[in-house]
């Protein structure tokens, strides 16, 4: 059955604006977190819920790399909500010398058979419909945003001649490469067909400085469809996050709840508690006052949690784990709100505004 994925943009503020995907009879509101990283593998889909997650995102490469992939992944994962799929051809193309860079794909060898394989755009789409994705994205030659100009606009030309030659294969998600080259971008952003749902903004790497993510962003909101949905599948932390959102990003990934958690920490506010440090030990309040995350709603205290990350149980770390995702969870829910109400609270345009860490 062919589906169909609608986004209809509920309400506007500056560079923002609150939306919903409406695909195979699921929501999802927007500004929304894709939630990628070590959370999903160690927690269960009740448990990403209870904390908040509603879209998850898997690679298709590595499906397709097996050959034998399991159908749809919603069924395979237990996943009720959300599921973005990204083609993995980045990866490909990391694995690849540059003679693998070929007309119609990219051909590497791969690294667990050491067997020789050809990925095509149409291979990426066809194996996306097939786990089931309610978000695709296109094939795209993703050169790193730090890639010589030449090998930029080569990237540029080439992802933008497969999606015009075949529309299908830009995915819902419709691939924008090109780093920070405006007219590599405006190549790849003149291809993208009027059917795709959305954009994605590739190549824009977490070592990328905020500050420039944040002026590549402004560009290229000035020149989209405003009417179209834009994906930014890049984690990065709190800062690139919450600048990123205020800049008008509606969905964009994050793994930064489990690289808190496996650091010991606690997101609290726009502050980290380094819960593994002696002054936790005798800390009996809760990670945050009033917090509805499973970890506080159980009463576990910082000093338990101290407890168990300094002898070494990895509970500790799912129950930061629980409380980071609810907490970054919370946020998107909160910006949601204040851009229905027409107003961004100024600790966070603060917080956006400060200098990478
Ligand atoms: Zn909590």
């Amino acid at each position: 059955m062919r589906k169909k994925v609608t986004f209809q943009i509920n309400h506007r503020y500056q560079e923002m604006r609150t939306g919903t995907v409406m695909v195979n009879g699921r929501q999802l509101a927007t500004p929304a977190i894709v939630q990628t990283g070590s959370a999903l593998t160690t927690l269960t889909p009740a448990e990403l819920e209870a904390c908040g997650v509603r879209a998850i995102k898997q690679d298709a490469i590595d499906y397709w790399r097996i050959g034998n992939h399991p159908g749809d992944l919603h069924d395979l994962l237990d996943w009720p909500g959300i599921l973005v799929t990204a083609s993995g051809a980045d990866q490909a193309y990391r694995w690849a010398k540059p003679r693998g860079r070929k007309q119609d794909g990219v051909s590497f060898h791969d690294p667990a058979s050491g067997q020789l394989k050809f990925y095509t755009p149409q291979a990426a789409q066809v194996i996306q419909q097939e786990l089931g994705a309610d978000l695709s994205q296109g094939f795209a030659r993703d050169d790193d945003y730090f890639a010589p100009v030449d090998d930029l606009h080569a990237a540029a030309e080439q992802t933008a001649g497969w999606v015009t030659a075949q529309p299908k294969v830009a995915g819902d998600l419709a691939p924008l490469v090109g780093g920070g080259l405006l007219r590599a971008r405006q190549v790849s952003l003149a291809a993208v067909p009027a059917g795709a749902v959305g954009y994605s903004i590739l190549g824009v790497t977490p070592d990328v400085p905020v500050t420039e993510q944040g002026r590549l962003l402004a560009e290229l909101v000035g020149m989209m469809d405003a009417t179209k949905l834009r994906y930014l599948p890049t984690s990065g932390d709190l800062h690139q996050l919450v600048g990123m959102l205020l800049g008008g990003v509606d969905l964009i990934d994050s793994d930064l709840a489990g690289r808190e958690a496996a650091m010991g920490n606690a997101l609290v506010g726009f502050e980290r508690l380094h819960l593994d440090r002696d002054r936790f030990a005798d800390d009996d309040r809760l990670l945050a006052d009033r917090c509805g995350c499973p970890t506080c709603r159980a009463g576990v205290s910082r000093a338990m949690i101290h407890h168990l990350l300094t002898t070494g149980q990895p509970v500790g770390e799912r129950y930061l784990l629980f409380h980071n995702l609810f907490t970054i969870n919370q946020l998107l829910a909160q910006l949601r709100s204040m851009i229905t109400a027409g107003q961004v609270a100024t600790d966070l345009r603060k917080f956006a505004g400060q200098r990478d860490q």
